[in-house]
């Protein structure tokens, strides 16, 4: 399993110029993407999830080319957006199974059955009938990991996750997000170095639209 990112730029209409060149092989686990407000990890991402096509360069997963194949890439791609937005006034098990329904599991059975499973694996099994509007920002965080899980993903990408969330709902979240990197590449963006250093097993620091460092979290935070 591994994406390639090869050599990706993006310069905004309003002249920014989000991303530089950026170039990154990412494989199995964890991978980290830290860098300070502005510096492209959003643009990044959104790439990554081809809802959003850079100027240049080439993403490959698993030797698909993102951009040709943008359906067979999406049927194995999760996404979890840095503003993740809930209807308040529904249930997260009546979302989840509408979120599905678009997913295209088309038979109810089967559908109950992943909606199910996947509110147990993020935790939130014995509150599926209490309304998202009440949900805490943790709660709302790993109801995002279950609909990003609902195609069952071999790449998931979720970014600056847990923003807002207190100490113990962020190792709460990480740990979920640890779990899932057993058999999936799952890359993370966040600000926070102590987030990397503890999870990921390679990371890339990115400034200005460009990589300034890339390898193993130990040896690099060291550095910075
Ligand atoms: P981030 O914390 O990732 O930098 P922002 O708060 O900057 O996110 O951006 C939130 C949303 O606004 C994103 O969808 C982004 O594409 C958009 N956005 C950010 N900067 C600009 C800008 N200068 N002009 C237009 N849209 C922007
Ligand atoms: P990060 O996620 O690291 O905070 P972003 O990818 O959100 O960085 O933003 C990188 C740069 O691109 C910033 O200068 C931001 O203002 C700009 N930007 C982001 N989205 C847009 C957009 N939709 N239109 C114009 N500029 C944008």
């Amino acid at each position: 399993m591994q994406l390639i990112i090869d050599n990706i730029s993006k310069t905004y209409d309003n002249g920014v110029q989000a991303l530089q060149g950026i170039s990154l092989e990412i494989t199995k686990g964890m991978f980290g993407l830290l860098g300070p407000n502005g510096a492209g990890k959003s643009t990044l991402m959104r790439t990554i999830a081809t809802l959003q096509n850079a100027d240049s360069g080439h993403i490959s997963f698993n030797d698909l080319d993102i951009y040709k194949d943008k359906n067979a890439i999406r049927k194995v791609l999760g996404y979890l957006p840095q503003q993740f937005g809930v209807y308040p006034k529904m249930s997260s098990e009546i979302l989840l199974n509408h979120l599905a329904v678009l997913k295209g599991i088309t038979n109810k059975k089967e559908r109950k059955e992943v909606v199910h499973v996947l509110l147990d694996r993020t935790n939130l099994y014995e509150v599926r009938k209490q309304n998202l509007g009440v949900f805490s920002g943790g709660m709302k965080q790993r109801f995002g990991i279950a609909q990003a899980l609902l195609n069952n993903p071999k790449l998931l990408i979720v970014d600056e996750p847990t923003a807002g969330l207190d100490p113990k709902e962020r190792n709460r979240f990480y740990n979920l997000l640890s779990e899932i990197a057993e058999n999936t590449i799952v890359i993370l963006s966040t600000h926070i170095v102590d987030d990397i250093k503890e999870l990921c097993h390679q990371m890339a620091i990115i400034n200005r639209g460009e990589v300034i460092l890339k390898g193993k979290p130990l040896e690099l935070i060291e550095q910075v």
